[in-house]
């Protein structure tokens, strides 16, 4: 069983969206264990984003993602990892295809509805990043 960090994006949030995206996961069987609405400081997006620090659109990014709050969920599954990032689809939204969320409901490259961790390790560590210990159930 593993268990993984979504980040409902403010284009999500924007569009009114969680609600449908939330559904596609559990409508895969998909268990929410944990969600919180929360607004993302630069200081938390470096950390979260430190693998894009010296690309041109970082600074972009940071200004979307801390534009309005996000909602934070945690889900579990077999193999939620990769399940979510599968239902969820490529980043760049206009080469998702239909049927995945980005694909559907996704606007570009960075407009892309949500953010979802891309291995067991960054999970764990995202989840951490996001939740305190005491929010999280065993
Ligand atoms: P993913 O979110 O699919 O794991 P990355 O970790 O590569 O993708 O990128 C993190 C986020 O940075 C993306 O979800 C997107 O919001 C933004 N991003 C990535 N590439 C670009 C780009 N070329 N232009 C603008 N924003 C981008």
């Amino acid at each position: 069983m593993e268990r993984t960090l979504i980040l409902c994006k403010p284009d999500c949030m924007e569009k009114n969206l969680a609600g449908e995206v939330l559904r596609r996961f559990e409508a895969a069987g998909l268990r929410l264990v944990a969600a919180k609405s929360m607004r993302l400081t630069p200081a938390l997006l470096a950390e979260h984003y430190a693998h894009l620090a010296d690309k041109p659109f970082f600074p972009e990014i940071v200004t979307f993602m801390s534009s309005q709050p996000v909602l934070a969920l945690i889900l579990r599954g077999d193999g939620a990892v990769g399940r979510v990032r599968d239902l969820l689809g490529p980043t760049d939204s206009r080469k998702a295809p239909k049927g995945s969320i980005r694909g559907d409901l996704g606007t570009d490259n960075m407009r892309n509805i949500a953010h979802a961790s891309d291995s067991v390790e960054n999970a764990e560590l995202e989840m951490k990043r996001f939740f305190k210990a005491d929010e999280i159930p065993a």
